[in-house]
């Protein structure tokens, strides 16, 4: 079965202080036992939101990461520099990231490299923007960020990866793909990784769904049998509002 995951990627959003305060009231909720809560706040926030959260099951994790290790890549940071501060956990090839700052494919590919070498766990982000879907080509472009982004990993290093499929057209736009239609993809995800490895493997990766997720469309999108959970951005920036999501697994 694979695990139950609400991950809150809080972008470029929380200062210090905003981040303590956020942690201070997600630590006073109850979370269920079976699902597994990350939050993910900016790199300068990293260390004080790992201590903060050191004796509560949340999950600090990074929002993105350089495929080196070190050298002269001014204003990056390294798996190893995140390894050092607590983390374990990394979201790679982020719609924004693909868009506003070049990461192709193959430039995933390599981050990912890093990130499995540095025995990082890795959020992998796919998604389709509105022209693809519109041309029906939907399907295509996530075979391709697949294929070309994420299936030449062991079938070891699946036990380190999870997925979020987050249609570009419904990040942020308040337009929510229908339960129906993240079914769907969810589903062509996993029949999609069935047929390059295994159906163990395939049936035991959680693939969780992103895209303008909120208190009130949660239980429907989490109730789909291949929606393992969600990857949550503005929502996620509100106490109430992301635990209410975390609940709406019921
Ligand atoms: P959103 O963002 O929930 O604000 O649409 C989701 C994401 O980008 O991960």
């Amino acid at each position: 079965m694979p695990k139950k995951i609400v991950a809150g990627n809080w972008k470029m959003n929380n200062d210090l202080s905003e981040t303590e305060t956020l942690l201070k009231n997600l630590k006073k909720q109850v979370i269920p036992e079976d699902v597994t809560v990350m939050v993910a706040p900016s790199f300068t926030n990293l260390y004080a939101a790992f201590e903060s959260v050191r004796e509560h099951p949340i999950e600090v994790v990074a929002q993105n990461m350089h495929q080196s290790v070190n050298g002269a890549f001014t204003g990056e940071v390294s798996a190893p520099m995140l390894k050092s501060v607590g983390i374990q956990t990394v979201i790679l090839g982020h719609s924004e990231r693909r868009a506003y700052f070049n990461e192709t494919n193959d430039l995933l590919a390599e981050k990912v490299n890093t990130a499995l070498e540095n025995e990082l766990k890795v959020i992998f982000c796919i998604g389709e923007e509105l022209n693809d879907r519109r041309n029906s080509d939907h399907f295509e472009v996530i075979q391709n960020q697949l294929e070309n982004g994420l299936f030449h990993i062991s079938e070891e290093s699946w036990s380190h990866i999870i997925i979020a499929y987050e249609p570009v057209w419904a990040i942020g736009t308040g337009e929510t793909a229908s339960p129906k239609q993240a079914q769907e993809m969810h589903e062509y995800i996993r029949k999609t990784i069935a047929k390059h490895y295994s159906h163990a493997i395939a049936n035991e990766v959680s693939i969780l769904y992103g895209g303008s997720v909120k208190p009130a469309n949660a239980t429907e999108i989490f109730a789909k049998k291949d929606v393992d959970g969600g990857l949550i951005g503005g929502a996620s920036l509100k106490a109430e509002d992301f635990m209410a999501i975390v609940n709406a697994f019921g």
